[in-house]
Protein backbone atom coordinates (compact mmCIF):
# COMPACT_ATOMS: atom_id res chain seq x y z
CA UNK A 1 0.00 0.00 0.00
CA UNK A 2 1.08 3.73 -0.62
CA UNK A 3 -0.22 6.51 1.77
CA UNK A 4 -2.43 9.10 -0.26
CA UNK A 5 -3.55 12.62 0.29
CA UNK A 6 -6.73 10.69 0.43
CA UNK A 7 -6.66 8.07 2.90
CA UNK A 8 -6.44 9.78 6.20
CA UNK A 9 -10.29 9.58 6.82
CA UNK A 10 -11.91 6.65 8.53
CA UNK A 11 -14.56 5.00 9.91
CA UNK A 12 -13.26 3.83 13.58
CA UNK A 13 -12.07 -0.12 13.40
CA UNK A 14 -13.23 -1.30 16.74
CA UNK A 15 -9.51 -0.93 18.40
CA UNK A 16 -10.69 2.95 18.60
CA UNK A 17 -10.56 4.69 21.59
CA UNK A 18 -12.18 7.76 21.73
CA UNK A 19 -11.74 8.17 17.93
CA UNK A 20 -7.84 7.41 17.77
CA UNK A 21 -5.79 4.25 16.97
CA UNK A 22 -3.08 3.26 15.02
CA UNK A 23 -2.73 1.88 11.71
CA UNK A 24 0.21 -0.26 9.86
CA UNK A 25 1.04 2.11 6.43
CA UNK A 26 1.79 -1.17 4.33
CA UNK A 27 -1.26 -4.36 5.21
CA UNK A 28 -3.88 -1.61 7.34
CA UNK A 29 -3.80 -3.51 10.47
CA UNK A 30 -5.32 -1.75 13.29
CA UNK A 31 -4.03 -1.53 17.14
CA UNK A 32 -5.66 0.12 20.08
CA UNK A 33 -3.48 3.15 20.70
CA UNK A 34 -2.49 3.13 24.35
CA UNK A 35 -3.63 -0.21 25.53
CA UNK A 36 0.51 -2.14 24.75
CA UNK A 37 3.73 -0.46 23.81
CA UNK A 38 4.19 -0.85 19.90
CA UNK A 39 6.07 1.23 17.52
CA UNK A 40 5.71 -1.55 14.40
CA UNK A 41 2.56 -3.48 12.77
CA UNK A 42 2.36 -6.79 14.64
CA UNK A 43 1.68 -8.14 11.42
CA UNK A 44 3.85 -7.45 9.12
CA UNK A 45 6.02 -4.85 11.36
CA UNK A 46 6.05 -1.79 8.66
CA UNK A 47 5.73 1.40 10.29
CA UNK A 48 2.24 2.72 12.16
CA UNK A 49 0.72 5.86 12.42
CA UNK A 50 -1.70 7.54 14.20
CA UNK A 51 -5.81 7.82 12.69
CA UNK A 52 -8.31 9.92 13.90
CA UNK A 53 -12.20 9.45 12.72
CA UNK A 54 -12.64 13.32 12.52
CA UNK A 55 -9.64 15.11 11.69
CA UNK A 56 -10.62 18.86 12.26
CA UNK A 57 -10.64 21.85 9.58
CA UNK A 58 -8.07 24.77 9.60
CA UNK A 59 -11.38 26.68 10.70
CA UNK A 60 -11.70 24.79 13.51
CA UNK A 61 -8.25 25.88 14.70
CA UNK A 62 -8.66 29.37 13.76
CA UNK A 63 -11.47 29.22 16.45
CA UNK A 64 -9.12 28.75 19.55
CA UNK A 65 -7.02 31.11 21.43
CA UNK A 66 -4.06 28.55 22.12
CA UNK A 67 -0.75 29.15 20.94
CA UNK A 68 1.40 26.65 20.10
CA UNK A 69 1.24 23.03 19.57
CA UNK A 70 -1.58 22.48 22.26
CA UNK A 71 -3.72 25.27 19.64
CA UNK A 72 -3.70 21.81 17.83
CA UNK A 73 -5.20 19.47 20.76
CA UNK A 74 -8.12 18.44 18.36
CA UNK A 75 -5.43 16.78 15.94
CA UNK A 76 -3.26 15.41 18.42
CA UNK A 77 -3.67 11.66 20.26
CA UNK A 78 -4.00 12.92 23.77
CA UNK A 79 -5.80 16.18 25.04
CA UNK A 80 -2.70 17.98 26.77
CA UNK A 81 1.03 17.37 26.84
CA UNK A 82 4.11 17.39 29.19
CA UNK A 83 4.31 21.22 28.13
CA UNK A 84 7.00 23.82 28.10
CA UNK A 85 5.23 26.36 25.71
CA UNK A 86 7.11 24.21 22.51
CA UNK A 87 6.09 25.26 19.00
CA UNK A 88 4.74 29.20 17.77
CA UNK A 89 8.20 29.65 16.17
CA UNK A 90 8.33 32.68 14.07
CA UNK A 91 7.95 32.96 10.54
CA UNK A 92 10.41 35.07 9.25
CA UNK A 93 11.17 37.27 6.37
CA UNK A 94 14.48 37.02 4.59
CA UNK A 95 14.75 39.87 2.36
CA UNK A 96 18.31 39.64 0.97
CA UNK A 97 17.52 35.84 0.15
CA UNK A 98 14.30 36.69 -1.50
CA UNK A 99 15.72 39.13 -3.23
CA UNK A 100 18.97 36.68 -4.35
CA UNK A 101 17.09 34.11 -5.06
CA UNK A 102 14.47 35.86 -6.53
CA UNK A 103 11.54 34.08 -5.85
CA UNK A 104 7.87 35.79 -5.63
CA UNK A 105 7.51 35.16 -1.65
CA UNK A 106 10.05 33.71 0.93
CA UNK A 107 9.53 32.76 4.53
CA UNK A 108 11.85 30.95 6.83
CA UNK A 109 10.16 28.89 9.62
CA UNK A 110 12.53 28.94 12.42
CA UNK A 111 12.12 25.90 14.53
CA UNK A 112 15.32 26.83 16.28
CA UNK A 113 12.93 29.67 18.34
CA UNK A 114 11.25 26.32 20.67
CA UNK A 115 12.56 25.41 24.32
CA UNK A 116 15.73 23.42 23.52
CA UNK A 117 16.54 25.17 20.30
CA UNK A 118 14.70 22.22 17.53
CA UNK A 119 11.51 20.98 16.04
CA UNK A 120 12.42 18.07 18.61
CA UNK A 121 9.84 19.63 21.14
CA UNK A 122 6.94 19.68 19.45
CA UNK A 123 7.61 15.86 19.00
CA UNK A 124 8.83 15.46 23.05
CA UNK A 125 5.77 17.50 24.08
CA UNK A 126 3.13 14.37 23.08
CA UNK A 127 5.78 11.52 22.96
CA UNK A 128 6.45 11.99 26.77
CA UNK A 129 2.91 12.45 27.49
CA UNK A 130 1.85 8.84 25.33
CA UNK A 131 4.70 7.36 27.73
CA UNK A 132 2.92 8.37 30.77
CA UNK A 133 -0.12 7.43 29.49
CA UNK A 134 1.59 3.78 28.78
CA UNK A 135 3.70 3.91 32.60
CA UNK A 136 6.74 3.35 30.97
CA UNK A 137 9.61 3.56 33.56
CA UNK A 138 12.41 5.25 31.18
CA UNK A 139 12.50 6.69 27.76
CA UNK A 140 15.04 6.21 25.57
CA UNK A 141 16.50 7.58 21.87
CA UNK A 142 18.95 7.07 19.83
CA UNK A 143 20.48 11.13 18.47
CA UNK A 144 22.53 12.84 16.45
CA UNK A 145 22.23 15.43 19.23
CA UNK A 146 18.61 17.47 19.21
CA UNK A 147 16.64 14.43 20.54
CA UNK A 148 18.38 13.65 23.25
CA UNK A 149 18.32 17.42 23.68
CA UNK A 150 14.41 17.31 23.93
CA UNK A 151 14.22 14.34 25.11
CA UNK A 152 15.97 14.81 28.32
CA UNK A 153 14.70 18.07 28.89
CA UNK A 154 10.56 16.31 29.09
CA UNK A 155 11.53 13.93 30.37
CA UNK A 156 13.23 15.65 33.42
CA UNK A 157 9.73 17.65 33.01
CA UNK A 158 7.95 14.78 33.61
CA UNK A 159 10.35 13.10 36.13
CA UNK A 160 11.29 9.69 34.22
CA UNK A 161 14.41 8.32 33.52
CA UNK A 162 15.79 9.23 30.13
CA UNK A 163 18.76 7.10 28.45
CA UNK A 164 21.05 8.50 25.12
CA UNK A 165 22.50 6.91 22.47
CA UNK A 166 25.17 8.99 20.52
CA UNK A 167 27.71 8.37 18.15
CA UNK A 168 31.00 9.05 19.77
CA UNK A 169 32.51 12.25 18.26
CA UNK A 170 29.97 13.03 16.16
CA UNK A 171 27.26 15.38 17.98
CA UNK A 172 27.60 19.19 18.00
CA UNK A 173 28.73 20.53 21.61
CA UNK A 174 25.81 22.17 22.50
CA UNK A 175 23.39 19.50 22.08
CA UNK A 176 25.75 17.30 24.34
CA UNK A 177 25.96 19.91 26.98
CA UNK A 178 21.86 20.40 27.14
CA UNK A 179 21.35 16.74 27.60
CA UNK A 180 23.83 16.45 30.35
CA UNK A 181 22.08 19.07 32.59
CA UNK A 182 19.02 17.90 32.15
CA UNK A 183 20.72 14.90 33.84
CA UNK A 184 19.99 11.57 31.10
CA UNK A 185 22.19 9.05 31.03
CA UNK A 186 24.41 9.50 28.14
CA UNK A 187 25.97 6.82 25.89
CA UNK A 188 28.75 7.58 23.37
CA UNK A 189 28.62 4.73 21.21
CA UNK A 190 31.03 3.91 18.87
CA UNK A 191 29.37 3.54 15.75
CA UNK A 192 27.29 6.18 13.61
CA UNK A 193 23.61 6.85 14.16
CA UNK A 194 22.38 4.69 12.30
CA UNK A 195 24.30 1.66 14.51
CA UNK A 196 22.94 3.48 17.78
CA UNK A 197 19.23 3.66 16.39
CA UNK A 198 19.86 -0.23 15.36
CA UNK A 199 20.89 -0.94 19.55
CA UNK A 200 18.14 1.29 20.95
CA UNK A 201 15.38 -0.27 18.83
CA UNK A 202 16.66 -3.80 20.36
CA UNK A 203 16.64 -2.10 23.88
CA UNK A 204 13.14 -1.04 23.23
CA UNK A 205 12.14 -4.17 21.61
CA UNK A 206 12.91 -6.16 24.79
CA UNK A 207 11.29 -3.71 27.01
CA UNK A 208 13.94 -2.12 28.65
CA UNK A 209 13.20 1.60 27.73
CA UNK A 210 10.08 2.99 25.86
CA UNK A 211 11.70 4.47 22.33
CA UNK A 212 11.31 8.30 21.74
CA UNK A 213 13.06 8.14 18.12
CA UNK A 214 11.08 9.35 15.24
CA UNK A 215 9.95 5.83 14.32
CA UNK A 216 7.92 6.28 17.42
CA UNK A 217 4.06 7.14 15.80
CA UNK A 218 3.08 9.26 18.78
CA UNK A 219 6.42 11.95 17.98
CA UNK A 220 5.28 12.88 14.45
CA UNK A 221 1.60 13.93 15.55
CA UNK A 222 3.20 16.63 17.72
CA UNK A 223 5.74 18.07 14.72
CA UNK A 224 2.52 18.02 12.33
CA UNK A 225 1.81 21.21 14.01
CA UNK A 226 4.71 22.85 11.91
CA UNK A 227 2.77 22.22 9.11
CA UNK A 228 -0.20 23.64 10.39
CA UNK A 229 1.53 26.81 12.21
CA UNK A 230 2.79 27.69 8.82
CA UNK A 231 0.22 27.38 6.44
CA UNK A 232 -1.92 29.63 9.17
CA UNK A 233 0.88 31.97 9.47
CA UNK A 234 1.66 32.35 5.75
CA UNK A 235 -2.01 33.16 5.06
CA UNK A 236 -2.21 35.82 7.79
CA UNK A 237 1.26 37.06 6.12
CA UNK A 238 0.57 36.95 2.72
CA UNK A 239 -3.07 36.18 2.02
CA UNK A 240 -2.10 32.86 0.32
CA UNK A 241 -0.77 29.89 1.02
CA UNK A 242 2.47 28.43 0.10
CA UNK A 243 3.21 26.52 -2.83
CA UNK A 244 6.56 24.59 -1.52
CA UNK A 245 8.05 23.76 1.91
CA UNK A 246 11.87 22.79 1.63
CA UNK A 247 13.09 21.28 4.48
CA UNK A 248 16.29 19.68 5.91
CA UNK A 249 15.81 15.49 6.12
CA UNK A 250 17.47 13.39 8.03
CA UNK A 251 15.37 10.68 9.15
CA UNK A 252 12.62 12.62 7.08
CA UNK A 253 10.06 12.18 9.88
CA UNK A 254 9.10 16.08 9.43
CA UNK A 255 8.42 15.89 5.44
CA UNK A 256 6.42 12.78 7.14
CA UNK A 257 4.69 14.55 9.18
CA UNK A 258 4.07 17.77 7.62
CA UNK A 259 2.53 15.14 4.36
CA UNK A 260 0.57 13.78 7.37
CA UNK A 261 -0.61 17.23 8.73
CA UNK A 262 -1.57 17.89 4.94
CA UNK A 263 -3.46 14.51 3.85
CA UNK A 264 -5.66 15.59 7.48
CA UNK A 265 -6.96 18.44 5.94
CA UNK A 266 -7.56 17.04 3.08
CA UNK A 267 -10.13 14.40 4.38
CA UNK A 268 -11.49 17.23 6.20
CA UNK A 269 -12.19 19.10 3.80
CA UNK A 270 -10.58 21.80 4.74
CA UNK A 271 -7.18 21.93 1.71
CA UNK A 272 -7.70 20.99 -1.73
CA UNK A 273 -4.99 18.09 -2.72
CA UNK A 274 -3.74 20.69 -5.49
CA UNK A 275 -3.44 23.67 -2.99
CA UNK A 276 -0.94 20.85 -0.76
CA UNK A 277 2.92 22.96 -0.80
CA UNK A 278 5.24 20.87 -2.46
CA UNK A 279 7.16 18.82 0.02
CA UNK A 280 10.84 19.53 -1.26
CA UNK A 281 13.30 17.67 0.78
CA UNK A 282 17.30 18.71 0.95
CA UNK A 283 20.30 16.53 2.49
CA UNK A 284 24.03 16.90 2.54
CA UNK A 285 25.59 14.77 -0.68
CA UNK A 286 27.22 12.82 1.92
CA UNK A 287 24.23 11.41 3.40
CA UNK A 288 21.49 11.63 0.65
CA UNK A 289 20.17 8.15 0.26
CA UNK A 290 16.69 9.68 0.30
CA UNK A 291 17.76 12.07 -2.91
CA UNK A 292 19.06 8.72 -4.52
CA UNK A 293 15.80 7.03 -4.72
CA UNK A 294 13.88 9.92 -5.33
CA UNK A 295 16.25 10.78 -8.71
CA UNK A 296 15.91 7.10 -9.23
CA UNK A 297 11.74 6.69 -8.83
CA UNK A 298 12.85 3.82 -6.56
CA UNK A 299 10.32 2.43 -4.14
CA UNK A 300 12.63 1.65 -1.56
CA UNK A 301 15.72 3.66 0.00
CA UNK A 302 19.27 2.00 -0.21
CA UNK A 303 20.92 2.42 3.40
CA UNK A 304 23.72 4.18 3.11
CA UNK A 305 26.37 2.70 5.36
CA UNK A 306 29.24 5.72 5.25
CA UNK A 307 28.05 8.99 5.92
CA UNK A 308 29.60 12.40 6.13
CA UNK A 309 28.74 15.68 6.56
CA UNK A 310 29.03 18.61 8.55
CA UNK A 311 25.32 18.77 9.13
CA UNK A 312 25.71 16.61 11.73
CA UNK A 313 21.86 16.61 12.53
CA UNK A 314 21.20 14.96 8.62
CA UNK A 315 24.09 12.91 8.97
CA UNK A 316 22.09 9.84 8.39
CA UNK A 317 22.25 6.89 6.04
CA UNK A 318 18.78 4.69 6.89
CA UNK A 319 16.04 7.16 7.02
CA UNK A 320 13.36 5.15 8.91
CA UNK A 321 10.74 7.24 7.54
CA UNK A 322 11.53 6.98 4.17
CA UNK A 323 7.92 4.62 3.46
CA UNK A 324 5.74 7.56 4.90
CA UNK A 325 8.20 10.64 3.64
CA UNK A 326 8.53 9.49 -0.08
CA UNK A 327 4.88 8.97 -1.42
CA UNK A 328 4.99 12.81 0.45
CA UNK A 329 7.83 14.12 -2.13
CA UNK A 330 5.90 12.55 -5.25
CA UNK A 331 2.40 12.78 -4.58
CA UNK A 332 2.82 16.85 -3.31
CA UNK A 333 4.78 16.92 -6.68
CA UNK A 334 7.81 18.10 -4.60
CA UNK A 335 11.45 16.68 -5.28
CA UNK A 336 14.75 15.96 -3.04
CA UNK A 337 17.97 17.46 -3.53
CA UNK A 338 21.79 17.11 -2.28
CA UNK A 339 23.68 19.77 -1.05
CA UNK A 340 27.50 20.02 -0.76
CA UNK A 341 28.97 21.36 2.89
CA UNK A 342 30.06 24.51 1.50
CA UNK A 343 26.78 25.52 0.23
CA UNK A 344 25.48 24.51 3.55
CA UNK A 345 28.08 26.70 5.54
CA UNK A 346 27.17 29.64 2.82
CA UNK A 347 23.33 29.12 2.96
CA UNK A 348 24.24 29.33 7.01
CA UNK A 349 26.33 32.54 6.59
CA UNK A 350 23.34 34.43 4.29
CA UNK A 351 20.51 33.65 6.65
CA UNK A 352 22.86 35.10 9.77
CA UNK A 353 22.97 37.96 7.13
CA UNK A 354 18.96 38.04 7.71
CA UNK A 355 19.21 38.26 11.15
CA UNK A 356 18.18 34.73 11.84
CA UNK A 357 20.99 32.26 13.36
CA UNK A 358 20.98 28.78 12.40
CA UNK A 359 22.68 25.20 12.78
CA UNK A 360 24.32 23.83 9.37
CA UNK A 361 21.67 21.16 9.04
CA UNK A 362 18.82 24.31 9.01
CA UNK A 363 20.68 25.96 6.59
CA UNK A 364 20.28 22.82 4.15
CA UNK A 365 16.84 24.44 3.16
CA UNK A 366 17.74 27.45 1.55
CA UNK A 367 21.19 26.09 -0.05
CA UNK A 368 18.96 23.82 -1.66
CA UNK A 369 16.03 26.46 -2.60
CA UNK A 370 19.40 28.39 -4.36
CA UNK A 371 20.29 24.90 -6.33
CA UNK A 372 16.44 24.60 -7.12
CA UNK A 373 16.22 28.30 -8.59
CA UNK A 374 19.30 27.95 -10.70
CA UNK A 375 18.04 24.40 -11.87
CA UNK A 376 14.89 26.42 -12.78
CA UNK A 377 13.22 23.54 -10.99
CA UNK A 378 11.72 26.36 -9.22
CA UNK A 379 10.14 28.64 -10.93
CA UNK A 380 10.31 32.62 -10.16
CA UNK A 381 5.99 33.16 -9.38
CA UNK A 382 6.95 30.31 -6.15
CA UNK A 383 5.89 31.19 -2.59
CA UNK A 384 8.00 29.80 -0.35
CA UNK A 385 8.80 28.34 3.01
CA UNK A 386 11.84 27.33 4.14
CA UNK A 387 12.78 25.56 7.38
CA UNK A 388 15.23 25.88 9.61
CA UNK A 389 15.25 23.18 12.36
CA UNK A 390 17.92 24.32 14.82
CA UNK A 391 19.39 27.22 16.70
CA UNK A 392 22.72 28.53 15.86
CA UNK A 393 23.93 27.61 19.37
CA UNK A 394 23.46 24.21 18.93
CA UNK A 395 26.13 24.22 17.46
CA UNK A 396 28.71 26.73 18.37
CA UNK A 397 32.51 25.43 16.53
CA UNK A 398 30.63 24.97 13.41
CA UNK A 399 29.22 29.06 13.66
CA UNK A 400 32.62 30.22 14.95
CA UNK A 401 34.05 28.67 12.10
CA UNK A 402 31.61 29.88 9.56
CA UNK A 403 32.49 33.31 11.03
CA UNK A 404 34.51 36.09 11.53
CA UNK A 405 37.74 35.54 13.38
CA UNK A 406 38.36 37.45 16.57
CA UNK A 407 40.60 39.93 16.28
CA UNK A 408 43.35 40.60 19.53
CA UNK A 409 43.83 44.34 20.69
CA UNK A 410 45.66 46.17 23.18
CA UNK A 411 43.47 46.95 26.64
CA UNK A 412 43.33 50.53 25.52
CA UNK A 413 41.77 52.89 23.46
CA UNK A 414 44.25 54.31 21.29
CA UNK A 415 45.55 50.62 20.77
CA UNK A 416 42.31 50.17 19.55
CA UNK A 417 42.10 52.83 17.32
CA UNK A 418 45.14 52.31 16.08
CA UNK A 419 43.96 48.50 15.27
CA UNK A 420 40.63 49.82 13.62
CA UNK A 421 42.51 51.69 11.21
CA UNK A 422 44.99 49.49 10.17
C1 LIG B 1 16.39 15.99 13.65
C2 LIG B 1 16.88 17.11 12.81
C3 LIG B 1 16.76 17.10 11.41
C4 LIG B 1 16.23 15.92 10.66
O1 LIG B 1 14.84 15.81 10.71
P1 LIG B 1 14.10 14.48 10.23
O2 LIG B 1 12.72 14.69 10.69
O3 LIG B 1 14.78 13.34 10.90
O4 LIG B 1 14.25 14.41 8.75
C5 LIG B 1 17.17 18.21 10.70
N1 LIG B 1 17.71 19.28 11.33
C6 LIG B 1 17.86 19.32 12.66
C7 LIG B 1 18.50 20.52 13.28
C8 LIG B 1 17.45 18.25 13.44
O5 LIG B 1 17.62 18.29 14.76
ZN1 LIG C 1 1.26 -4.33 8.73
Amino acid sequence: MTLTLADAGAESPPEADDGTWLACIECGATFPPFEAVRYTCDDCGSLLEVRYADPPTLEEFAASDDRGVWRYADALPVESGVSIAEGDTPLYEVPTIEAETGVADLRVKHEGANPTGSFKDRGMTVGVKVAEKLGVGRLACASTGNTSAALACYGARADTQVLVLLPAGKVAAGKVAQASLHGARILEVDGNFDACLDVVSELADRGEAYLLNSLNPFRLEGQKTIGLEILEQFRDGTGDLPDRIVLPVGNAGNTAALYKAFRELVAAGSLAPEDVPALTGVQAEGAAPMVEAVETGADEVRRWEEVETRATAIRIGNPVNAPKALPGIRETGGTAVAVSDAEITDAQRALARDGVGVEPASAASVAGLRKLRESGEIAADEQVVCLTTGHLLKDPDAAAAAGAEPEPVPADTEGVLDHLGE
